[in-house]
């Protein structure tokens, strides 16, 4: 794992919550993308090195919504950039954790992505990605 490439924070609402975080990190959101297999809109702030990724739910029914109807709003995932997101998954599998997904998904920002069950790590949701080079690559 090279470094934390970014912390998802799940929020209510995009338009509340991007201006708050707009005044808190005094630089602006960068972009703003929708993820429609996972049913949210996403919100990049850069920090430095890593970033943090504002996480709405654009469904009632949505993995975003259901968290924060039983957690509420906050932090919800650390993401690590890796160079190889396979040999990752593979070595993670070998050390007895568990993939939420069995094959990198296209993630937000241009990334390939995959999450670890949170009951393997402590009940912290974890998120690999691996920077897509070629943004219009094929997901393996
Ligand atoms: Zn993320």
């Amino acid at each position: 794992m090279n470094k934390i490439e970014h912390i998802g924070i799940a929020v209510n609402d995009l338009s509340v919550s991007i201006p708050v975080f707009e005044k808190l990190l005094n630089t602006p959101c960068y972009k703003t993308e929708e993820v429609a297999s996972e049913k949210v809109m996403t919100a990049f702030f850069k920090t430095g090195e890593s970033k943090i990724e504002l996480v709405a739910s654009t469904d009632p029914e949505g993995v975003i919504a259901k968290y924060i109807s039983k957690k509420g709003e906050g932090m919800h995932h650390i993401a690590f950039d890796v160079t190889d997101i396979h040999a990752e998954m593979k070595r993670l599998v070998a050390e007895g954790f568990t993939l939420l997904n069995e094959t990198p998904k296209k993630g937000a920002d241009n990334k390939l992505v995959c999450f670890l069950h949170p009951k393997g790590t402590n009940g912290v949701l974890i998120e690999l990605c691996q920077e897509i080079h070629h943004p219009d690559a094929h997901v393996l």
